[in-house]
């Protein structure tokens, strides 16, 4: 079962919007069992829209379109389907009375841009949209669905949601496909890919792996293909389980966890707290840990300490320290965990001192160094890092370096 997508407007094509509907589309088309395999962004230009169509024809059960439905002159989505499928626009009634009775509810009048909107293609179905004014449209020719549907992304969402997924559903016998996803931490990808040579040599045929790094962090998607839901996560269970063998000091998750998730977890299960002293991170861990709801029940505080004067005066770094071996230094770092976990009296605090550039750098502290460091019950324990040179990059990887010692610390015996 083959599926494409056209998204239409300029607006894709120069950066200012993000397609995020082919994604959303991709996700749920491909959790129907369907093969999405290509997608197209096309100019709001007829001939681009025509072009695009005429290729789609006959090389896909199904097309699902957004985008260019909307009441102005630049969208000309519905005129071009007209052209295409050979028909002409006329009143939809029922499209009309919506529009009206929408538009009495926020107290507008209706103008002749309203009207135009309720005008659909003759021989379209029309998909009701309760999310808004532009209703969605599905034509079939030739053996091809295509599907219309504003671009709005909570629109689209609202139509395929109430009509199409579930059309799609009843008329296509569905082939499973299930995707789970490992995350790893830890080791660069090329290193990865040598440790798992073994893995991929003896992966059964159904089942798929891709490797996604962002951030230091890479996920191992595993999918599967087959005919059952319990075939398929059979299958991939077990090679889950293999992975877990080959690989299990590199694993910290599944699926969408994040480290700020899987230490909230941690945390809970085990009844302890954390708190956080950050210099170079400048609040961003604080920010992850807090972005876990119900995170106040484990989260305690933090010290932001940015300028030596407050590693001394708050968190107790000693004057000595700080000459000796500098602030970016697994010492102050170790100084400044052990000095936020007293003075915020938690169970464990994690600390960052770092250089995240683009100035600063040496020769012996170059721009992307970081010191980080848990202080806890277990002891004190630190690790230095040395990433590369966008700032903002930068303070991103030494928070998520941070939050794998944490975990590591609090898993360790
Ligand atoms: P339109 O249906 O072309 O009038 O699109 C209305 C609005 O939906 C645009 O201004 C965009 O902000 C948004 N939009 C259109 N296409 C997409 C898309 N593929 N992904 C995300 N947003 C979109
Ligand atoms: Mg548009």
């Amino acid at each position: 079962m083959k599926a494409q997508i056209i998204t239409i407007g300029d607006e894709l094509l120069i950066g200012q919007t993000i397609d995020t509907n082919s994604a959303w589309i991709g996700a749920e088309m491909s959790r129907l069992g369907f093969d999405v395999w290509r997608k197209l962004s096309v100019h709001d230009l007829r001939e681009d829209i025509l072009v695009s169509l005429k290729e789609s024809a006959g090389k896909s059960h199904v097309v699902l379109i957004t985008g260019g439905l909307g009441p102005t002159s630049d969208d000309i989505t519905k005129q071009t389907l007209c052209e295409f499928f050979n028909t002409r626009l006329v009143i939809n009634l029922e499209v009309l009375k919506m529009i009206e009775e929408m538009m009495k509810r926020r107290n507008f009048p209706m103008n002749e841009n309203n009207r135009k909107q309720a005008e659909v293609p003759e021989s379209c179905r029309v998909l009701k949209n309760g999310a808004g004014t532009a209703p969605g449209m599905w034509f079939e020719k030739d053996g091809t669905i295509y599907i219309s549907m504003p671009g709005v992304p909570h629109e689209m969402k609202y139509i395929m949601t109430e009509h199409v997924l579930p059309e799609l559903k009843r008329r296509f016998a569905s082939q499973v496909i299930i995707h789970r996803n490992i995350m790893t931490y830890g080791t660069p990808e090329a290193r990865l890919a040598e440790l798992l040579t073994g893995f991929e040599a003896d992966l059964p045929s159904e089942i798929k792996l891709a490797y996604l790094p962002a951030a230091g962090i890479i996920k191992l998607r595993l999918t599967g293909t087959g005919a059952s839901n319990v075939l398929v996560n059979n299958i991939i269970e077990e090679q889950v389980n293999k992975l877990y063998s080959v690989i299990p000091e590199l694993i910290y998750g599944e699926n969408e966890d994040s480290f700020e998730i899987v230490i909230g977890k941690l945390l809970r299960e085990r009844g302890k707290t954390i708190s956080t002293a950050e210099s170079c991170t400048g609040g961003k861990i604080a920010h992850m840990l807090t972005s876990v709801p119900g995170s106040s029940i484990y989260y305690k505080g933090s010290v932001i300490a940015y300028d030596n004067k407050i590693k001394s005066e708050l968190l107790k770094v000693p004057q000595t320290l700080l000459e000796k071996y500098g602030a970016v230094s697994t010492d102050v770092a170790e100084s400044m965990a052990a000095g936020a976990r007293d003075l915020l009296k938690t169970d464990y605090s994690v600390a960052t001192s770092g250089i995240a550039g683009p100035d600063g750098g040496s020769d012996a502290k170059p721009v992307g160094t970081v010191c980080i460091a848990v202080a806890s019950e277990k002891g004190t324990i630190s690790e230095k890092h040395v990433f590369g040179n966008d700032r903002l990059t930068n303070i991103n990887r030494f928070s998520i370096a941070a939050l794998s010692l944490v975990r590591r610390q609090i898993i360790s015996r």
